[in-house]
């Protein structure tokens, strides 16, 4: 699947607000039986249309929700599988039979007995794909934060390999899966690193705490259910679907005092065409390199 640009596009819904739909979604949508698939912006869907939707999954049944980086996968007992991606706006809701349409709904993945998995998607940048293979369809994603597998000395050598500044690695979603321009900030304020360090200079230490960092950032992330910014990853009714918004520490938080030190002011400064903020008393920036 293409892969968002992930230095230049913003990709809100990260990976805790994808594992929260997932996880609400997941017991809701297991063991329905799909009966069509209807599309009123089919430039979203990379390689099919609804008819051809409506052919290849008519009659499966779900057998599993489940979340890679922050894309979504339906995986059905007909060895198909539905691929999403939320990027800017998207969001995924339960419709009952007999609710009104939502306002923004692109794409309706109907049931039996008439519930539906409803896409809404103010920005329309979402996108869908059908795929046989999401293993392979995925295979240019990097290793997932939070899975056992990504040890410190993993992601210590991972960043020696690089040697590309902080900010914009942990965006490349081939370098590691699910991070966006949220996480990747508060992990590095937490982590106490600067977002212009280059991945290379990075002590034994600093890696372990960028580490922990990022795990404890997701996974307290994912108890508030995500983080919610106006319309973005809202409920039906509007209200914020997450709380995490609350406990961020520097992004958003420009001119506001620095969560830690309480000293300071968080600064706002653009790295790789991305707004990254951070506490210049925390995170000391690295020393300029003299040219010759
Ligand atoms: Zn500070």
């Amino acid at each position: 699947m293409t892969l968002p640009e992930a230095e230049t596009a913003p990709s809100m819904p990260e990976l805790p607000e994808v594992e929260t739909l997932v996880r609400r979604l997941g017991p809701r949508l297991r063991g329905r039986r799909i009966a069509g698939f209807e599309s009123v912006w089919p430039r979203a869907l990379e390689n099919f249309t609804p008819v051809q939707a409506r052919r290849r999954l008519g009659g499966a049944r779900v057998v599993e929700v489940g979340r890679r980086g922050k894309f979504f996968r339906l995986g059905t007992d007909q060895g198909l599988w539905i691929l999403g991606h939320l990027r800017m706006s998207g969001n995924l809701f339960l419709g009952l039979p007999g609710a009104p349409p939502p306002r923004f709904l692109r794409h309706r993945l109907l049931f039996e007995g008439g519930s539906e998995l409803q896409f809404l998607d103010a920005r329309k940048f979402g996108r869908l794909r059908l795929s046989e293979d999401p293993d392979l369809d995925l295979a240019a994603l990097g290793p997932e934060p939070l899975e056992r597998g990504w040890t410190a000395a993993v992601f210590s050598a991972a960043l020696r390999g690089r040697r590309r500044q902080l900010k914009p690695l942990l965006l490349d979603q081939t370098f590691l899966a699910g991070l966006g321009n949220i996480y990747a900030d508060e992990s590095l304020h937490r982590a106490r690193l600067h977002p212009l360090r280059n991945s290379a200079t990075l002590r034994a230490e600093e890696v372990r705490r960028l580490h922990a960092a990022i795990r404890r950032t997701l996974r307290e992330a994912i108890r508030a259910c995500g983080s919610s910014f106006d319309f973005v990853y809202s409920t039906l009714e509007g209200r914020p679907a997450g709380r995490f918004q609350d406990q961020l520490r520097v992004y958003g938080r420009a001119g506001e005092p620095c969560r830690s030190c309480g000293t300071r002011r968080v600064v706002r400064i653009v790295v790789a065409q991305r707004g990254t903020h951070l506490c210049p008393r925390c995170q000391r920036a690295p020393r300029r390199r003299t040219h010759s």
